[in-house]
């Protein structure tokens, strides 16, 4: 019931930057390659996210907003692979019971879209709607029914960057989607589908600044089946910006305390002391070198083998930054 989702609604959806990120999530599940994401007052009095991918029949509409209802099956491969994470079929009725929802989709090779509105949980009857393939979920008023959290969001400007911080995220993990987004009408960001190198360093640059590449060690290292390639920022533009590092373990967004530790013993050692680097790293790695914590909430993982990952990280990376190799500056 409703209060079941409120609860649930508690520990995953903080502010609208939780809802932006399983929405965003959602669309990719459902392949979409062009995501519209509105906003108004920072996403506290809407925040919608437009996609074409592959939309969902009308008959699953409502099941789409009941708990624990959920299309993806989750394979061992999957959870092997760090495919997905989070409530399983959590994440639309928990936002729904602390919003005013609007479901709008259209399942490709369907002539007709459908259209489902529900109000703090209660859902009125699927209507027949116009609209290209594919989903949108608009989520109007948030917290509109639980005052006492409304009052936790800080405005907003600063709803409004953590928004933004978790679209460079996605957007640093998802190349080929283009990614457009739009605040009270005025479009603040447009990332378009990257799909060679360039496409991929511009926005990389467009993420972290215009200034980054060329101020930025890049990396493209092998071994033993470890695969480390992005780019290292040096401290001239590090004192520029704000620390922001993105590391990526299979396509993945991961904190992780052994790769935290390489990274910043290899920048320690040479010229970066006491600097919070700017970096956008991808690792890759055989899926079974991995092991997934289904923790709801984090993306937290388990190696096989972390000492072997630990040394192939800071000695590649020690390597670049004191100019021996594997650096080729980028233009
Ligand atoms: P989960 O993503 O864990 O399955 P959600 O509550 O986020 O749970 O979504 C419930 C279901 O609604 C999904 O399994 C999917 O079938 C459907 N759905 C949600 N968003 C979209 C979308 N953008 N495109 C297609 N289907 C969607
Ligand atoms: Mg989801």
């Amino acid at each position: 019931g409703t209060l079941a989702n409120q609860i649930a609604a508690g520990e995953v959806i903080e502010r609208p930057a939780s809802i932006l990120k399983e929405l965003l999530e959602n669309s990719l599940d459902a392949g979409a390659t062009r995501i519209r994401i509105q906003l108004e007052g920072g996403g506290m009095d809407l925040l919608s996210v437009e996609d074409d991918g592959i939309g969902i029949p009308p008959e699953d509409l409502s099941l789409a907003l009941e708990r624990h209802a959920t299309s993806k099956v989750a394979t061992w491969e999957d959870l092997q692979a760090i495919h997905t994470m989070g409530f399983r079929g959590e994440a639309l009725p928990a936002i729904a019971s602390v919003s005013r929802l609007e479901l709008l989709s259209r399942a490709r090779g369907q002539n007709q879209a459908a259209r489902l509105q529900v109000t703090g949980g209660v859902a009125t009857p699927a209507e027949v709607a116009a609209r290209a393939p594919g989903t949108t979920v608009r989520v109007a008023d948030l917290f509109f029914n639980v005052p006492a959290r409304r009052k936790f969001l800080r405005g907003p400007g600063a709803e409004l960057s953590r928004n933004q911080k978790v679209l460079r995220q996605i957007a640093l993990a998802h190349f080929p989607v283009t990614f457009q987004l739009v605040q009270n009408g005025r479009t603040l960001t447009q990332f378009p589908a990257a799909t060679d190198a360039d496409d991929r360093a511009a926005r990389v640059a467009a993420v972290l600044g215009e200034g980054f590449l060329a101020n930025a060690l890049h990396i493209e290292q092998e071994d033993r089946g470890y695969a480390l390639h992005g780019w290292l920022g040096l401290p001239t533009y590090n004192r520029a910006r704000g620390d922001e590092q993105y590391f990526f373990v299979n396509g993945r967004p991961i904190r992780d305390a052994v790769i935290g530790h390489a990274l910043r013993a290899a920048y320690a050692d040479v010229l970066f002391q006491d600097r919070h680097p700017l970096y956008v790293l991808y690792l890759t790695l055989p899926p079974e070198r991995v092991d997934v914590n289904v923790h709801p909430a984090k993306a937290e993982v388990r190696f096989r083998d972390g000492r072997e990952l630990h040394d192939f990280l800071f000695h590649t990376l020690r390597r670049v930054i004191a100019g021996q190799g594997g650096v080729h500056p980028q233009v």
